[in-house]
């Protein structure tokens, strides 16, 4: 049976692989369909989608947008998207501006505190296209202020911590809105990292789904399987399609493997095809 993975990172934003280094891997573990899906960028999808046609991989150009959410994490998966189009890329030129400038601040924070770190690491860092405080923990790291970067963020980085600063995302309609520009759908990432109940979750599929976000991963590998089950069927009693992706980064998050979502499981095709679908009906509705 064929494996698909619809949730990946490269290095474009904080993944370990370049793109067309990721398309190489779901190549050599036989995977037949990879959506690329970096934080707030299309960065990589020229590289990966010119890879995957070389390695006969299906590929779905995809981008996995932060928005502004209180208490949990909400990510925005767009899928199908156009790397080209001004509004999307308007958008993420103006979260990468922001995540420069709080870079920035947070280094300010740390040099006040007068912890070394080391400025020629900075500078080089900072003309990478996505950095954020994973990459920052690993200077202090360096710097032998933190053992490790779970340390680093537990006393500096994390919420709540001396160096902490909020990001500035988009909010939810605006997100919606510039993957609707860039022709694609919109689903809505690993639902229990909002960390909000079940029972607000209901609400919350309700009021997305008229928001106009068509599906829900309900398959991630930072849950179990059987609560993963308990989003798709509460999805699909909302008429949204379910994904399940990997989130796979490299070795950063060994419990994310490419081609595998929660309980280990492979990711199965079906997911894809209920994808597709999705996409096709949309561009039906647009002709
Ligand atoms: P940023 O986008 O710069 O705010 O960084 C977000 C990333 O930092 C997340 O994707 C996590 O990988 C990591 N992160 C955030 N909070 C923590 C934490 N408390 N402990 C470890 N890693 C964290
Ligand atoms: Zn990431
Ligand atoms: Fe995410
Ligand atoms: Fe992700």
């Amino acid at each position: 049976m064929s494996q698909v993975d619809l949730h990946t990172h490269s290095t474009a934003s904080d993944g370990e692989l370049a793109p067309a280094a990721l398309i190489e891997k779901a190549r050599a573990l036989g995977l037949s369909t990879i959506a690329l899906t970096d934080h707030d960028t299309v960065a990589g999808i020229v590289e990966a989608r010119g890879a995957a046609a070389q390695a006969g991989i299906e590929f779905i150009p995809g981008i996995e947008i932060e928005i502004d959410f209180e208490p949990g994490e909400f990510h925005l998966l767009g899928y199908g998207i156009d790397p080209g189009s001004p509004q999307l890329l308007e958008a993420t030129g103006r979260l990468a501006g922001a995540r420069h400038e709080r870079n920035a601040a947070i280094l300010e924070r740390i040099a006040a505190a007068g912890l070394p770190l080391d400025t020629a690491k900075i500078v080089a860092l900072s003309r990478e296209s996505y950095i954020g405080r994973p990459h920052l923990a690993d200077l202090l790291v360096a710097a032998r202020c933190a053992r490790n970067r779970q340390d680093a963020f537990d006393r500096y980085l994390g919420k709540g911590r001396p160096f902490y600063i909020k990001k500035s995302c988009l909010p939810l309609e605006e997100a919606l809105s510039v993957i609707r520009a860039a022709g694609g759908v919109a689903v809505v990432a690993h639902p229990y990292s909002l960390f909000v109940s079940k029972a607000m979750l209901g609400k919350f599929f309700s009021l997305w789904k008229e928001m106009g976000v068509c599906g829900i991963e309900a398959y991630h590998p930072t849950a179990k399987y059987g609560q993963c089950a308990i989003l798709e069927r509460m999805a699909r009693e909302r008429g949204m399609f379910v994904t399940a992706g990997s989130d796979f980064h490299g070795k950063a998050r060994p419990e994310c493997g490419l081609g595998r979502t929660a309980g280990n499981m492979p990711i199965e095709r079906r997911f894809r095809d209920e994808l597709v679908e999705a996409l096709a009906r949309l561009s039906q509705n647009r002709d």
